[in-house]
Formats: C-alpha cells, sequence, structure tokens
C-alpha cells in the first residue's frame, strides 16, 4: 500500500509517501518512496522535493493555501519527473495518514476519518487553535483531490498520552475549570514517543509491559515523558505544547503571574503575552541569537559568549530537572531515551543534561555518546543502572504504519 503522510501546519504542508502494509510492518521493511516540503504558503513559497534515488530539488512558486500546495505536490508526485517509478497516477496512492495534533479525551488512539471523526478534530479546535485548523484543512484538501472514497486516517499527537492518570493531568485548579472547558494536561509529540518506545523495546526484547523508560524528545519543541509498562503516565507538555521544557522558541515552564505582569509593564494584550511565550522565548530569547542548536554550540565554541552558554545551560538544567521528576513520577525507570533534531545530534547537549545525574545510576560513556549521531545506541557506561539510549524518531513511518493498521482493523500494537 502507498500511503501518503500528510502534516498540514498553518504555512507549511510535510510530505512523506511510504510504500507499507502488515507484511511489511511485521519484517520491518517499510519503503520510504519520497518525501518533501512546502513552506511559506500563502506567499512564494519554497518547496523541497527529494526522491530515494534522485539529489534534493528546491523550487519556488507562488501557493496560496494548503489545498494548492497538495495540488502541487500531486501533481509532481504523479508526473515523469518525480521518479517515484511507484507511483505513476494518483490512483497508486491507496491511503492517506495526517498528522493531528489534538484528540482531546476523545481519541484515544488513531482513527479512519469519517464524518464524525472530523467533527470531533473540529470539536478540538478549543484545545489547539492554532493547530487543529490546519490539520482539518489537510483533511479536506485531500478530499477534494482524491474524492471522498479515498481512505484518510488521523494519528493524534495527543493520544498516546490518555493512558496519563488524573493526580497527574489535572492542575490543581477549581474543579468546574476541568469540567467545564477541559482544561488539563494533554501532552504531545504522543506518535514520537510511540515509535521511540516501540523502537527500544525491538532493540532489547522486551514486551510492551517490561518497558519503562523516561523518553526526552528534543528538536524544535521539547518534552519529556515518563513511559511505564509501555504505557505513557506522566509528560512535561501540558494543555498547550507550550508547557515544561526549554525549546527553541517557547519559554517551557515558567510562573503564570508573570504572564499578566508582562502584559502590564510591556502593554500587551494576554494574546500577545502567550504569541511571544510561543514564538520569542526559549534558547532565542535567551541568546538573543537563534533558536537553532546547532548554531548556538558553533558560536559558544567560536566566542564563548555569556547569553549563548546561558541558554544552552537553562537548557539543560530544565532537562535534567524533568529526569529527575518523571523518575519520581514513575517509580524509577531502565533506560533515558535521547531523540529529536537535538537528541539525536548533539552529543555534547546529551552529556551536558546527564551530568551529575550519576546518583540515578547514570552515567554516559563519553567516547560512545561522542560517536553517536542519528543511530540507534547505547549511549551510558556497561555497568550503568539506568542506561541513556540514542533512538531516532520517525513519526510519519508509525503514521503510515497506523494508517495501513486502521484501515484494515487491525489492533494497535
Ligand atoms: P522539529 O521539532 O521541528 O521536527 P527537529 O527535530 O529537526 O525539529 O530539531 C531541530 C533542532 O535540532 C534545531 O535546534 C537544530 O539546531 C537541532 N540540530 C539538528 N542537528 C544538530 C546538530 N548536529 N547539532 C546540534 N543540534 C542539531
Amino acid at each position: 500500500m502507498n500511503v501518503l503522510v500528510l502534516n498540514s501546519g498553518s504555512s507549511s504542508l510535510k510530505f512523506q509517501v511510504i510504500a507499507t502494509d502488515l507484511e511489511h510492518i511485521r519484517r520491518d521493511a517499510d519503503e520510504r518512496l519520497c518525501r518533501g516540503y512546502v513552506e511559506r504558503i500563502g506567499g512564494e513559497a519554497i518547496i523541497t522535493l527529494e526522491t530515494r534515488n534522485a539529489p534534493r530539488k528546491k523550487v519556488t512558486a507562488p501557493i496560496r493555501n494548503i489545498s494548492a500546495a497538495l495540488d502541487y505536490v500531486l501533481r509532481w508526485l504523479a508526473s515523469e519527473q518525480s521518479g517515484v517509478s511507484e507511483i505513476r497516477s494518483l490512483s497508486d496512492v491507496h491511503a492517506i495518514g495526517h498528522r493531528v495534533v489534538h484528540g482531546g479525551e476523545l481519541f484515544r488512539e488513531s482513527a479512519v476519518v469519517t464524518d464524525e471523526v472530523l467533527k470531533g478534530i473540529e470539536d478540538c479546535i478549543d484545545l489547539a487553535p492554532l493547530h487543529n485548523p490546519n490539520n482539518v484543512k489537510g483533511i479536506l484538501a485531500a478530499r477534494e483531490a482524491f474524492g471522498h472514497g479515498m481512505p484518510q486516517v488521523a494519528v493524534f499527537d495527543t493520544a498516546f498520552h490518555t493512558s496519563i492518570p488524573d493526580k497527574a493531568y489535572l492542575y490543581a485548579m477549581p474543579y468546574h475549570l476541568y469540567a467545564r472547558h477541559r482544561i488539563r494536561r494533554y501532552g504531545f509529540h504522543g506518535t514520537s514517543n510511540r515509535y521511540v518506545a516501540y523502537r527500544y523495546r525491538m532493540i532489547r526484547q522486551l514486551t510492551k509491559e517490561q518497558t519503562n523508560v523516561v523518553i526526552l524528545h528534543l528538536g524544535n519543541g521539547c518534552s519529556a515523558t515518563a513511559i511505564r509498562n509501555g504505557k505513557s503516565v506522566d509528560t512535561s507538555m501540558g494543555m498547550t505544547p507550550l508547557e515544561g521544557l526549554v525549546m527553541g522558541t517557547r519559554s517551557g515552564d515558567l510562573d503564570p503571574a508573570i504572564l499578566s505582569l508582562i502584559a502590564t509593564k510591556e502593554g500587551l494584550s494576554t494574546t500577545e503575552v502567550e504569541a511571544m511565550l510561543n514564538t520569542q522565548c526559549g534558547l532565542l530569547g535567551i541568546s538573543g541569537v537563534t533558536n537553532d542548536m546547532r548554531v548556538l554550540l558553533k558560536e559558544l565554541k567560536e566566542h564563548d559568549d555569556r547569553r549563548i552558554r546561558l541558554a544552552i545551560e537553562i537548557f539543560c538544567h530544565r532537562a535534567r530537572k524533568y529526569i529527575g521528576a518523571l523518575l519520581a513520577s514513575m517509580g524509577g525507570a531502565d533506560a533515558v531515551i535521547f531523540t529529536g533534531g537535538i537528541g539525536e545530534n548533539a552529543p555534547e547537549i546529551r552529556s551536558r543534561i546527564c551530568e551529575g545525574l550519576e546518583w540515578t545510576g547514570l552515567t554516559i560513556d563519553a567516547a560512545q555518546n561522542d560517536g553517536i549521531m542519528s543511530k540507534e545506541a547505547m549511549i551510558s557506561t556497561g555497568d550503568s543502572r539506568l542506561q541513556a539510549w540514542v533512538i531516532p524518531t520517525d513519526e510519519e513511518l508509525l503514521i503510515a504504519r497506523d494508517t495501513v493498521r486502521c484501515i484494515l482493523g487491525e489492533p494497535h500494537p
């Protein structure tokens, strides 16, 4: 089955085509046929296209909206130029899997998109006003392009965290605020967590019930999640992805009273303060230079700038603190796993985060850690009671696999 995986954002559309079916999944033999990224939708868009056997190509074109972006991608996909020999016309696309950010309390697992499911995703717009409307647009654009008969599946970022118990998901506020408005911790990066936990148990040959880990997903967005007996039991992101770790441009945890203080002192509305906390804070806000960890590490080496050093120190300190908190929350774990752009590619950040965690039983093997980028490996010493691992995430692959499983009515592992 050729599955088109779509991730529709406010001004971007990411896609991949993955050939997979139950046999591919069993043998771990799925094939990624192509991938691409349309950014700056709404103006002169930049389109990056990559096929298995061809070099990456970048072009620009005026693209109005997600629907036009999808049309562009589909025309390319079905053309000779794409070099995707498995897809000669749109009828060679057999199913579509969508990343959907918020499934609220409604969706505990991935679901085939019906009118009822679409309404459910729309009902969650209140919870994720920045994200869910774009996901809905992506689904409608695909319906328009392929017709109602094309099976579409929604894979939710929040679904994996629906196992978190109420003592961990409720905020200590008047209970009616939860009852009336569903204000609670939902957690995100669930698809990434599920994939990484799955890979860990495959590598270590464990059952789901034997999987007890803390996963640090460190990308542009960052989160830490406690997984006990294969299930999410606590996580750092909250009602929205703003809570928890220091991120590229998000503040993570802060005293909620700061919001009205900033609003008063800086003459901003609460909406403007919230936008600032999402886009101007984190690594970017502290360093004043960039949200890009790779650039920060390079600059630090070359100039030893105080604010850059501080940004990295605060980032690592918060992550270390969350490891401790989640270990306590879940009653101990067997491993800490790093994933995401920073987690997979920045050995220095991994070792800084783990510095001083020896009391937990975790000791990083410096030589082993230094050499690991973008591949699965254990990076703790052989005698560590708490192991450390790097496991690259692959959300698109899990979305493609869930799409196949949902369509065939197979249970989720
Ligand atoms: P997203 O959350 O948008 O999917 P990624 O998971 O790709 O983002 O992570 C992006 C982050 O990973 C950026 O801060 C980037 O600088 C960082 N990163 C990527 N490669 C490296 C590297 N070699 N060293 C340090 N940081 C890196």
